[in-house]
C-alpha cells in the first residue's frame, strides 16, 4: 500500500551545531521506500521498537532512533536521523523521556507523531514519590513504563489501534498481532507474580531507579542510587544513607545495570558487604544483554530478581 504523507511544509530545522538545515520539497513520494510495501515506522527506543514489530509483522518497517546499546535518557540525534523522520508513517515514542524526540516530532513529523505516554498511566513521579492526582506534567514523570507487563499491554494495544488507523488495509493483522503481544505480556506478568511472591527481601536497591513500576506491581520497594536518569550522581550523604539501609536490613545484594556505569552499586556493595547483580532496565539490547528481545531479558531480570531478593 502507499502511505500519502500530508502537508510536507519546507521545515526549518536548528540542529546541535548551530547550523541551519533546510529541508525542503516534498521529499521521498513514498514513505516505505526501502521497506517494500511495508509501513515506514520510526520508534523512539527499543521496547517500542520490539512492541511494534511484534504487532505489526511483515506490514511494518521499523527503525529505532536509539542506536543498540546507546542509553536512552541521553539520546541526542543527528541531523540524518531527524530528517528522516520526515519520510515516516508513523513515529512512535514516549513524551518526557527522550528531550530530543520531542523536540524533533513537534519540528518534523507533528502530524505522524504517536505519544504512548498518555496510555502508560505514569503515576510515580520521576523523584519517585507518588505523584499527585492533579500532576499534568508528564515531563517529571518517571518513564519506565515498559518494566511493568501490565501497563506495557495498555501501550501495546495502543500502538495496535494506531497502526489499524494508519494502515486500515491491515487492521485484522494489527489487531490479531496485538492480541498475541498482549497475550504474552500476560503471561510474563503471571511469571512475575508468582516469582516475586514470596521474597524475604523486599527492598531493591539499584543503580538506575528504573524499577519504580515493576516494583510497586510485585509489592518491592525501590531504593535507587542514582535517580531516574542513570547520569546523575548522588551525594556522598545519599551514599551514606543507603549503605546504612542495607546493613540494617540485611540487604545481600545491590542491582547494577548493563547500559551505565556499575562503579557507584560497587561502591556501596564493598562498604556494606554486599554483592552486586546486573539488572538491565532494557532500555536497548546489546551483545552483553541477557535475552536476545523484550521477554528473554524481563525472564532473566526475573530470575536475577528471585535470588537477590530471596524468593521462594
Ligand atoms: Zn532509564
Amino acid at each position: 500500500m502507499r502511505i500519502v504523507v500530508m502537508k510536507r511544509a519546507a521545515l526549518v530545522l536548528v540542529v546541535a551545531s548551530g547550523v541551519a538545515l533546510t529541508l525542503g520539497g516534498c521529499g521521498s513520494p513514498d514513505p516505505a521506500a526501502g521497506g517494500g510495501d511495508a509501513l515506514s515506522v520510526a520508534a523512539s527506543f527499543y521496547p517500542l521498537e520490539w512492541a511494534t514489530e511484534q504487532i505489526g509483522g511483515p506490514h511494518v518497517d521499523v527503525t529505532s532512533l536509539t542506536p543498540p546499546g546507546a542509553e536512552p535518557h541521553d539520546l541526542e540525534l543527528t541531523p540524518k536521523q531527524v530528517g528522516g523522520l520526515a519520510d515516516a508513517a508513523l513515529v512512535v515514542y514516549a513524551s518526557g523521556f527522550q528531550p530530543a524526540v520531542d523536540t524533533a516530532v513537534a519540528d518534523v513529523a507533528p502530524d505522524r507523531g504517536f505519544d504512548v505516554a498518555p496510555f502508560a498511566d505514569l503515576t510515580i513521579a520521576a523523584t519517585g514519590e507518588e505523584a499527585h492526582a492533579d500532576a499534568h506534567d508528564t515531563a517529571a514523570m518517571d518513564p519506565h513504563f515498559w518494566l511493568d507487563p501490565v501497563r506495557f499491554e495498555t501501550v501495546a494495544q495502543a500502538i495496535g489501534d494506531k497502526l489499524a488507523e494508519v494502515d486500515p488495509a491491515n487492521a485484522t493483522d494489527y489487531a490479531a498481532g496485538t492480541q498475541r503481544l498482549v497475550g504474552e505480556l500476560e503471561a510474563l506478568d503471571e511469571e512475575y507474580r508468582s516469582g516475586l511472591a514470596d521474597c524475604a527481601q523486599t527492598y531493591l536497591v539499584t543503580s538506575h531507579t528504573a524499577f519504580a513500576y515493576l516494583a510497586q506491581r510485585y509489592g518491592l520497594d525501590q531504593v535507587g542510587i542514582s535517580g531516574v536518569n542513570p547520569d546523575v550522581e548522588p551525594d556522598a550523604a545519599t551514599l551514606r544513607e543507603i549503605s546504612r539501609l542495607v546493613e540494617d536490613r540485611g540487604i545481600t545484594t545491590i542491582y547494577t545495570e548493563t547500559l551505565a556505569s556499575p562503579a557507584l552499586a560497587e561502591t556501596v556493595a564493598r562498604e556494606t558487604g554486599a554483592t552486586t547483580a546486573v539488572l538491565d532496565p532494557v532500555g536497548g539490547l546489546t551483545d552483553s544483554s541477557a535475552g536476545t528481545d523484550y521477554l528473554e531479558v524481563m525472564r532473566s531480570n526475573l530470575a536475577t530478581l528471585e535470588k537477590g531478593q530471596q524468593c521462594r
